[in-house]
């Protein structure tokens, strides 16, 4: 017994993300596959990447590729997968459906499995009638008792048949699962199950023992929402001889409104937070929260950090909730605080480039143009308003004064214009506009010096002529500071937007 507990410790740990290819990466399995990745890595294990698209009709190539895009976007590597190869593949349930045949020969042939004749009427009529007398409906076990004889009768006439998996009589199906500890189901919940349906296409319950056993799974860590396929999983890999895996499900993630999270509670594929201009590095981060939480507290980790602090003990078995601020704040810290200069200015233009569509129809053209200034210009304003930004999608907002020569404005600040009357307005321009090009030299430190002569000179409050001036400048009434915006845009810019707000008032 020592010797096999010796074994068994030793023995490399593999776990496994298994996405079926029927829509974008969704958060709940980005999770599932982040928790995969951290606790292979945290062992020294591997993570195969397998695609389980046994579903004909909802598996589609496009969403294999964007998954796995997605997932490289997030950070996470595999060992073995469709795409890099390995000793066990390959990693596509379509291609292995000479594998499942064996199988499903071996479990047919030592009485694990019977073929059953029953018709979608008959079955109905069963179905009908549990109903009736208010039970929960479960197969009736009608085809166990075929002879072999007539088992034969009916393939020749080409009888349309499943293959079911003959569930023992009473039993209690136990596991203890690393998260929810001792899991009990007995089999008269279910009764005989179909392994292969009608059309000759083998059901997941199947594949995935036969692919967990021959890719050497050792822990198999998923959705809550499997739990109630285990206990039948569990059936096939005694009755193959296969060693049972350990088994880890993960809590469900709610919205905040306590119910499962959906797309009513708005995006909740990686793709729509990558157009929405988030972080892969934050959205790791944020996800790996989802249920989990590191022994010391501390909460902004980087991906080597996580791996470091990741234990499957700390995964609470209760619903995780989605929030949704927090991810936005926390990629506002990683814009703000953990990201350097360069790197963020290069996501920044990455960013624009690549999803200008997604950017508000307004920031379009204001994207063109901070595309076309030099980089390290871009860089310095970046440098200026990282602490305003807290999406990439943000920053043509918050940038625009830095980027558009042009001013334009905005109902606000035509408003406050009317208000202070366009005489007053052109008088505090006017000597403010002199009072600038008398300098040898104007810097953003000198910005509030002359705003505070002017406002004195004319007899004005300073808060009005600081409006007044932002109006001028940046023809918006509240936004970036006008010290920094100055800094950055230099003397003559200055000037010529001071110039042409004066040309406008007529
Ligand atoms: N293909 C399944 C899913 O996407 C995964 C099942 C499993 O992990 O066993 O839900």
């Amino acid at each position: 017994m020592a010797e096999k507990n010796k074994a068994e410790s030793s023995k490399k740990i593999r776990t496994r993300f298994a996405p079926s290819p029927t829509g974008w990466l969704h958060l709940g399995n980005a999770r599932t596959a982040i928790f995969n990745y951290l606790f292979a890595r945290h062992n020294g294990g591997d993570l195969v990447l397998r695609i389980e698209d046994t579903d004909r009709e909802r598996s589609k190539k496009e969403f294999e590729e964007a998954i796995i895009e997605d997932l490289k976007w997030l950070g996470i590597e595999w060992d073995e997968g469709p795409d890099v190869g390995g000793p066990h593949g390959p990693y596509r349930q379509r291609e292995r459906f000479d594998i499942y045949k064996k199988y499903v020969d071996i479990l047919l042939k030592k009485g694990y499995a019977y073929r059953c004749f029953c018709t979608p009427e008959e079955l109905e009529a069963e179905r009908e009638k549990a109903k009736k007398e208010g039970r929960p409906y479960r197969y009736s076990g009608k085809c166990r008792h075929l002879t072999p004889e007539q088992v034969e009768e009916y393939l020749k006439e080409g009888k349309p048949y499943v293959v079911r998996f003959r569930v023992p009589d009473g039993r209690d199906i136990v596991f203890e699962d690393l998260i929810k500890g001792e899991v009990k189901f007995n089999v008269n919940d279910f009764g005989d199950f179909v392994i292969v349906r009608s059309d000759g296409s083998p059901v997941y319950n199947f594949v995935v023992v036969i692919d967990d056993a021959l890719m050497k799974i050792t822990h198999v860590i998923r959705g809550e929402d499997h739990l109630s396929n285990t206990p039948k999983q569990i059936l096939i890999y005694e009755a193959l001889g296969f060693e049972v895996p350990k088994f880890a499900h993960l809590p469900i993630i709610l919205g905040e409104d306590r119910s499962k999270l959906s797309k009513r509670h708005g995006a909740v594929s990686v793709r729509q937070y990558r157009f929405d201009g988030y972080l892969p590095e934050a959205l790791l981060n944020f996800l790996s929260l989802l249920g989990w939480y590191p022994k010391d507290g501390k909460e902004i980790l980087s991906k080597e950090e996580l791996i470091e602090r990741f234990d499957i003990e700390d995964i609470h078995n209760a619903p995780a909730v989605f929030n949704k601020e927090k991810l936005y704040w926390m990629n506002g810290v990683y814009i703000r605080e953990v990201l350097d200069l360069d790197d963020l200015t290069n996501r920044v233009i990455n960013y624009l480039k690549q999803y200008k569509e997604h950017l508000d129809k307004e920031d379009q053209p204001v994207a063109e143009l901070i595309l076309q200034k030099p980089y390290e210009y871009i860089k310095e304003v970046v440098s200026k308003v990282r602490d305003s930004f807290f999406t990439l999608k943000e920053f043509p907002k918050r940038a625009k004064p830095f980027f558009v020569d042009k001013v334009e404005l905005t109902p606000e600040a035509v408003k406050h214009i009317e208000k202070i009357t366009p005489e007053v307005a052109k008088q505090i321009v006017e000597l403010y506009l002199q009072k600038v090009k008398d300098m040898e030299t104007f810097k953003g430190e000198d910005f509030k010096k002359v705003a505070k002569q002017v406002a004195k000179e004319l007899k004005l409050k300073p808060g009005m002529v600081f409006k007044t001036l932002r109006v001028a400048l940046t023809g918006e009434t509240q936004g970036v500071s006008l010290d920094l915006l100055v800094d950055v845009i230099g003397k003559e810019a200055t000037e010529k937007r001071l110039e042409s707000f004066l040309s406008n008032l007529g």
